[in-house]
């Protein structure tokens, strides 16, 4: 069984009223574990909403969606949030970064802020051996707003990781960063991959859509 399978999402913004706009129409898409893969698409062409599906963020959709042998609609809100901590990590566009903390407390966000009970020395070693494994271990107690765009990246992947979750997903990760930089982050990306996670990265940059092992073109809410 694939590791990510969407059978015929769709999905309609306010549905029932004269504004109704139907953003995915039909779509079917699957990702092996430990597969690369590019989503690009037109602006409008409904990134954001399959990304936000594929993120569990959205659950109010049309069709199947079987998230590591888990049908995402068929949990209820709170195992939908447990899945989510312990499923996937998302690297958000323009990095969504809390600026005036530190670097630290940035990485170890998702885990303080979950509600659940955790391990403080576990999740600072946790956080430690993330930021040593990305080159940003001496910028641990700095605030994020003082870092440059390749190293505010690398604590947004590295906070994605701090669940150590099987999937990454990554809207936009190199949008705005330089070609040097973008491509410095792609390498991170691919030895994450090599490593075993699973990833998903929406971008508009076909420099990393070639790096990536499949590319899947979204077209007007469907794959084409
Ligand atoms: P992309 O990320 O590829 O630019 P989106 O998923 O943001 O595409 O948008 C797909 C379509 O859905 C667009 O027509 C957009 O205007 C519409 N849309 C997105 N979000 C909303 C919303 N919250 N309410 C109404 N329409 C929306």
């Amino acid at each position: 069984m694939s590791f990510i399978s969407l059978n015929n999402i769709y999905k309609t913004y306010n549905a029932g009223t004269g504004a109704e706009v139907k953003a995915l129409k039909g779509l079917s898409m699957s990702a092996e574990e430990g597969e690369l893969t590019a989503i690009v698409g037109t602006s409008g062409s409904g990134k954001s909403t399959l990304l936000h599906i594929l993120a569990c963020l959205d659950a109010d959709f049309k069709g199947e969606y079987i998230l590591g042998g888990t049908d995402v609609k068929a949990v209820s809100a709170k195992e939908l949030a447990r899945l989510r901590n312990r499923k996937l990590g998302i690297v958000l566009q323009n990095f969504g970064l809390i600026y005036d903390m530190n670097v630290m407390d940035n990485i170890t966000l998702p885990v303080t802020v979950s509600g659940e009970g955790y391990d403080r020395e576990k999740l600072l070693s946790r956080a430690r051996e993330l930021a040593a494994g990305l080159g940003i271990e001496d910028k641990l107690k700095t605030h994020a707003g003082r870092l440059s765009g390749g190293q505010k990246q690398r604590v947004a992947i590295a906070r994605a990781l701090v669940n150590d979750p099987p999937l990454l997903l990554a809207d936009e990760p190199t949008g705005a960063l330089d070609q040097n930089t973008s491509s410095d982050i792609m390498d991170v990306l691919g030895e994450l991959n090599a490593a075993g996670k699973t990833i998903l990265i929406v971008t508009h940059d076909m420099n990393v859509a070639a790096k990536c092992h499949k590319c899947l073109e979204l077209s007007d809410g469907a794959f084409k």
